[in-house]
């Protein structure tokens, strides 16, 4: 793993970002707890995500749907068949890896190393393996002819690639037996699905409308190596666009437009998302493309627009009896709407948030490490400071504190040397610091310090809401003035 990725987990495990699940026993492997700062960081994402969603268009509903569902879903939407990786094992290491992602890296080496004609090749094979009768036997045979190694222990000993499902399955009720199995659910997609009738039965919308979910999904990942970018439990952002069939490519492009834009605002720079066309679409999509984000550890997906077509709702009509169909009343017609879908991983963007805001720099001849964060995604918006711990400084710093609480997170703090506090709420990412001194107590109002300019202005006490509320103006702060 790089350098800076390894800098940024040991941050967000030093300020309260994410932690290991269950640490105290050894770790979970591929699960993580998000700490003070993290879970303030999640939330604003998943606010920022609902408010552009949801609340910006008239037309998008939200749900929240049960995370446990009728086994039958699962058959219908091709899950218990076909949600499968092709799993191939190093007999060295005996660790287990996906072959598709061996054979990918295997391609980018090629093309990092000058052989573009070869990666080319081994690109067009790997392509036809996708789509060949005995994918797990097409695949194998790429490994076997590149002699690709295994990543951990160099060696070429490789068993045969078989499909491994990845759902976490439970059993409900007190019996356990076939009939009692179901599944935790490995998308929130199909949750919006089952409701669609019901939803579009109790509110106003009509084609082509929306339904937004924010919940968690659970896949039983083996490639798990990477901190949040791939977990077993983890979140999902997703929406589900129901459009009259023949207007999927319309929808498709608009929904590429929107989300690329707020991925942006965010805080993203661009240079750092790219498109990445999907080259085998999955089992249900007339077309797919995902954002991808250029991560330490490399270029990888954060959100997927798919083209669903009207797969999922036709096979519940089959599967369930029941309709799933609207009426249009212009025409007097009856169809079963296409689906555009933009499904993107609330945790991933946590993640991509936090490298992007990384960043070392030298403060005369000091090093200082800060997160860059938007104030709108920032977990903690200011932090107010007696400079001294001194009771007549203390309860200025209180009262203020108490003042700005009502509208943001703000973070009191009384503990260790100015400097130290400044550098605890810059690794926090904290936009602004409050400090009230000695000319505070003679009437001449707090020092403000700005995270990324080091500045600092004076201001009168009763001036400090108003003075943030116009910094993170412009900004969606979770309050009022989104
Ligand atoms: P990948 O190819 O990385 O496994 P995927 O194509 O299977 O992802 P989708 O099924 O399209 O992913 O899920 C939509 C989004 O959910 C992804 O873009 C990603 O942000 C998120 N996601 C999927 N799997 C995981 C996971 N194991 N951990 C964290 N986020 C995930």
């Amino acid at each position: 793993m790089s350098n800076r990725f390894d800098k940024v987990v040991a941050l967000c495990k030093r300020r309260g970002f994410i932690f290991q699940s269950s640490e105290i026993y050894g770790g979970l492997g591929a699960t993580y707890d998000y700490g003070p700062a993290g879970v303030e960081l999640k939330r604003n994402v998943s606010k920022r995500w609902w408010q552009h969603m949801v609340y910006a268009h008239e037309n998008i509903e939200g749900v929240d749907a049960a995370i446990l569902m009728h086994p039958t879903v699962w058959k219908a939407s091709g899950h218990v068949e076909a949600f499968h990786d092709p799993l191939i094992d190093d007999r060295v290491s005996k660790r287990r890896y996906r072959a598709d992602l061996l054979i990918e890296s295997h391609i980018n080496r090629l093309r990092a190393s000058d052989k573009a004609e070869r990666a080319d090749f081994v690109h067009e094979r790997f392509i036809a393996a996708l789509h060949a009768g005995d994918v797990p036997r097409a695949l194998h045979a790429i490994i076997m002819e590149e002699k690709i190694r295994a990543p951990d222990s160099g060696a070429f000993d490789w068993t045969e690639v078989r499909q491994f499902n990845m759902m976490f399955e439970t059993h409900i009720g007190a019996l356990s037996g076939s009939d009692s199995k179901i599944y935790l659910r490995p998308e929130t997609a199909q949750g919006i699905f089952v409701n669609f009738q019901s939803v579009l039965n109790t509110s106003r919308v009509q084609i082509p409308f929306g339904i937004a979910q924010v919940g968690k999904a659970f896949r039983n990942e083996i490639v798990a190596r990477q901190f949040i970018f791939r977990m077993r439990e983890f979140e999902q952002m997703e929406m589900q666009y129901f459009v009259r069939p023949g207007t999927q490519q319309e929808a498709y492009e608009l929904w590429r437009e929107r989300r690329w834009a707020w991925h942006m605002g965010n805080g993203i720079a661009e240079s750092r998302l790219r498109w990445h066309v999907h080259e085998k679409p999955a089992h249900y999509a007339d077309a797919a493309v995902d954002i991808q984000y250029e991560f330490p550890i490399g270029w990888q997906e954060v959100e997927g627009i798919h083209s669903r077509t009207d797969y999922d709702l036709r096979r519940h009509a089959e599967y369930s009896g029941k309709k799933m169909q609207v009426f249009d009343q212009a025409s007097g017609e009856r169809y079963i709407p296409y689906v555009v879908e933009t499904s993107a991983g609330l945790d991933r963007t946590v993640l991509m948030l936090i490298c992007e805001a990384y960043r070392e720099e030298m403060v005369d001849g000091a090093p200082r490490t800060l997160m860059t964060f938007a104030p709108s995604m920032a977990p903690v918006k200011a932090a107010v400071f007696p400079l001294v711990r001194k009771d007549s400084m203390r309860e200025r710093a209180q009262a203020i504190t108490r003042v700005l609480r009502r509208r943001w997170n703000v973070m009191y703090d009384e503990k260790g040397s100015i400097g130290k506090r400044y550098r605890r709420m810059d690794e926090v990412g904290t936009p602004f610091c409050i400090t009230v001194d000695n000319e505070s107590l003679a009437g001449k109002g707090v020092t403000v310090r700005d995270r990324d300019t080091l500045k600092q202005e004076r201001i009168a006490d009763d001036q400090v809401e108003a003075y943030l509320a116009a910094a993170l103006q412009g900004w969606h702060t979770g309050d009022d003035d989104s």
